[in-house]
């Protein structure tokens, strides 16, 4: 079967621009999150409410070695706050951490016990996720993505520039709004992969500075690349009139 590519015609509606996103990001390579092969959903849960607003190079380093320290919820609720508080100073906000995770592990067994929150319904799990202190809307909805299966596309800060980019959304969106606008748009079972390959796309093509638009498979519907492009051509024209004869 011949594969179809993206249509190269300009889209302009937000619509057409999503289309043509999922359908352009559908073969684009995308690294496996690390919970996708952790097994341990312990470590899936804790790894990804430490992960948040922490660097990938922090995440690496400093896990581990609180993974070493604190190897399962009942590790949490026998530790002492100050033992806590010390293993997570490296990840910063470390009383605020200590916090999150002590409460986390109480409302964990008081239900019951992880296996009892994993056999919670989505909505009920993502309730208790955000009655932790801490815990905010794009983490908790990570964490049934990663633990429930859940089919959502969370925006973060890469996927909120480059709709900006795109002009998908507007200049003043926050994450919030870029989600609703955009979630609709995304068949459920791409919006993991979407999601997961724009935040690739952000890293390595879209950046904050200097963002590699000739490599970049949105190029055909981005609107900051049309500007540029224009600006681009705009400059030479004018370069080429200047030295051109009077
Ligand atoms: S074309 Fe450029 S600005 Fe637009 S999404 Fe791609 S890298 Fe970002």
């Amino acid at each position: 079967m011949v594969e179809e590519k993206p249509s190269k015609k300009r889209a302009s509606s937000t619509e057409e621009k999503m289309r043509f996103l999922v359908e352009a990001l559908s073969k684009w390579r995308v690294v496996e999150p690390w919970w996708q092969s952790e097994r341990d959903p312990y470590r899936v849960l804790v790894g990804l409410l430490l992960g948040n607003r922490t660097s990938y190079a922090l995440r690496q380093r400093y896990l581990p070695k609180f993974f070493e320290k604190f190897p399962s919820l009942d590790s949490l609720l026998e530790a002492s706050e100050e033992e806590l508080v010390e293993a997570l100073r490296p990840f910063g906000l470390y009383k605020l951490r200590a916090r999150m995770l002590r409460e986390l592990a109480e409302k964990i067994a008081a239900l019951g016990g992880l296996g009892a929150f994993l056999s919670l319904e989505p909505s009920k799990a993502r309730e208790l996720l955000l009655s932790v202190p801490g815990v905010g809307e794009k983490t908790a909805d990570i964490v049934l993505a990663a633990l429930f299966g859940k089919e959502v596309f969370v925006v973060d800060t890469h996927i909120l520039r480059i709709a900006k980019r795109l002009g998908i959304v507007p200049s003043g969106s926050d994450l919030y709004e870029a989600r609703r606008i955009m979630e609709p748009l995304i068949p459920r079972d791409k919006r993991i992969r979407v999601h997961l390959a724009l935040i690739q796309l952000g890293r390595e093509i879209c950046r904050p500075r200097r963002p590699r638009c000739s490599e970049c498979p949105l190029r055909p519907v981005c609107e900051y690349a049309a500007k540029k492009q224009l600006g681009a051509s705009l400059s030479s024209l004018v370069a080429r009139r200047a030295s051109g004869p009077l």
